[in-house]
């Protein structure tokens, strides 16, 4: 069984009827990419950099940054990289002072791309980093907890700026390195027809955009079931979301915790979604998944999985996917 699924490394992730869907690896440290790398994952659809912010007392400067990205892009020789600007905020423990400490409810405080907002330098000396670092290989820009309009507007102007200044200092920089936003909060999910002409690609962030939309913790054991993607209201957004994404030939990949579970493959290919991003330990299982998945037939039920009204009818629904 093991050595089965070893085998899929070097196999395309095709479904049963022929299309291609991308299997993009999360990563956080040299491990995941190396590892990424090795199981043929399509590129880095998320790289989380607040590692590189955690357990320190100074901040990180613009040459560290820039050698840890630089080495990201060259690890994934040519595939493309995607590396999301720090999501600090009060829920997680830094020491560097960034972020503002006894927020009375961190999820919905200075966290993600607000805090790098806030913070004098702190943006700017991220994406010159990753500006230098473009010079090495394909990479993108994604920008986390993204609320509104005005922030992504805020940030490719502060791109275009940097990018001009370091040419001028004579940094080689690629022509293009596309800004991309993730979809977690639901007022950008709701809004997004009035910004996605800003951005070049989106992520959908499904930890936090449950999260956010079911009014349920994403810590919170006591939840239990409450909290979980497998609700009307997720699926209808998450399916608006593509559809969009679709209609104005943006990429759209999914980066939570529910685009690496198997289980909920065949829904997530029912709602159109072509590009996954996920922890790769789980990578060549959901390839096994998608390659006995019939691409058409799911599509074609895609109505039904929409019109089910809790939990239980769209677990039916699932159950009812039998593929091999
Ligand atoms: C998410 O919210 O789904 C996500 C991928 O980001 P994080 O888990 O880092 O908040
Ligand atoms: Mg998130």
């Amino acid at each position: 069984e093991r050595k089965q699924l070893h085998r899929l490394r070097r196999e395309p992730t095709r479904t049963v009827d022929g299309v291609d869907i991308k299997l993009y690896a999360n990563a956080e440290s040299r491990e995941d990419v190396a590892e990424a790398h090795a199981l043929g994952a399509a590129g880095i659809g998320l790289y989380r950099t607040e590692f590189l912010f955690l357990q320190r007392n100074e901040l990180p400067d613009e040459d560290e940054q820039f050698r840890a990205y630089r080495d990201v892009v060259l690890g994934m020789t040519g595939r493309s990289v995607t590396i999301r600007t720090l999501d600090l905020g009060a829920d997680k423990a830094d020491r560097t002072g960034l972020a503002l400490r006894d927020e009375p409810n961190p999820a919905l405080g200075l966290r993600g791309v607000r805090l790098s907002l806030a913070r004098d330098g702190l943006l700017d000396t991220q994406l010159r980093a990753l500006l230098r670092a473009s010079g090495y290989g394909p990479l993108r820009i994604l920008l986390p907890m993204v609320s509104s309009r005005e922030e992504i507007l805020t940030v490719r102007a502060l791109l275009k700026h940097l990018a001009g200044e370091l040419r001028a200092q004579g940094h080689e920089i690629a022509d293009k390195v596309p800004l991309g936003a993730m979809i977690e909060v639901p007022a950008a999910a709701i809004a997004l027809p009035g910004f996605i002409g800003s951005v070049d690609f989106l992520s959908i962030g499904t930890n936090d955009l449950v999260q956010y939309l079911l009014a349920a913790d994403r810590n919170n054991e006591a939840l239990g079931e409450i909290y979980t993607p497998l609700h009307p209201a997720v699926l209808r957004l998450i399916r608006d979301v593509i559809r969009l994404a679709k209609a104005r030939d943006k990429p759209i990949a999914v980066c939570g915790e529910m685009a690496g579970d198997s289980r909920f493959a065949p829904l997530l290919l029912a709602l159109g979604l072509n590009e996954f991003s996920l922890h790769p330990s789980t990578l060549l299982e959901l390839r096994r998944t998608i390659r006995g998945c019939d691409l058409a037939t799911l599509q074609a039920r895609a109505p039904a999985l929409l019109r089910a009204r809790d939990r239980t009818e769209i677990e039916r629904w699932l159950l009812a996917q039998a593929f091999p």
